[in-house]
């Protein structure tokens, strides 16, 4: 069972990762713990991840997928995986096929959890956040005992900036510019399915278990 999971910044693709990863017993893999784990070891990969982020420059493509393909030939991913966060451009995306390819494997399922903007919009929108103590909220779903105002220590509740509509919509445009083709991609090798992630987070789950038959 290898799965890519695709979905916009705030539609709870690594919630579902992490379901994903419990119930089927499979690793849940995100680059960022990947490079974190090689950089820590000082892996030769790791090493080379290392020098391209200490000048604040992009990881390239070919490097993330050997670092990824690294990972997934490891013996806890017999069974599977769930990658979380990679692919996320095309060059990606054949690297990783390519690479799958020469070890007679190929991805299963690319899960594509489908949220109107207006819908990632306004659930960001809803997010406070203590400045002072950093507790999270959310207006509808998490709400502080009194509005405004933090439960654990006392101070007023701001909206970040990364969760202002504006700075929201623009990181939403360069997901839907990056991945539309990732959509088209999986499509054409015909594993893509989709998922409707307005309901629940349960009940998108278990469309999830639905479709990979449990
Ligand atoms: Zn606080």
């Amino acid at each position: 069972m290898k799965i890519i999971m695709l979905g916009a910044p705030g539609a709870g693709k690594g919630t579902q990762a992490k379901k994903i990863a419990a119930k089927y017993q499979i690793p849940h893999i995100s680059t960022g713990d990947i490079f974190r784990a090689n950089i820590k070891k000082g892996t030769e990969l790791g090493n080379k991840a290392k020098t391209y982020m200490d000048q604040g420059l992009l990881v390239p493509d070919e490097l993330v997928c050997d670092l990824v393909v690294d990972r997934v030939k490891q013996e806890d991913c017999a069974n599977g995986y769930v990658l979380d966060g990679f692919p996320r451009t095309i060059p990606q995306a054949e690297s990783l096929q390519s690479a799958l390819k020469a070890l007679g494997e190929s991805i299963d399922y690319a899960i594509n959890i489908e949220v109107p903007d207006e819908n990632i919009v306004n659930r960001m929108g809803g997010r406070r956040a203590c400045p002072a103590c950093g507790a999270t909220y959310h207006k509808e779903n998490i709400p502080p005992k009194i509005a405004g105002i933090c439960d654990v220590c006392g101070a007023k509740l701001i909206l970040r900036d990364d969760d202002k509509p504006e700075t929201v919509k623009k990181r939403l445009d360069v997901y839907h510019d990056q991945t539309q083709p990732l959509i088209d991609f999986y499509t054409a090798e015909k594993v893509l399915v989709e998922v409707d992630g307005t309901q629940p987070m349960d009940t998108v789950f278990e469309a999830i278990c639905k479709i990979l038959g449990a």
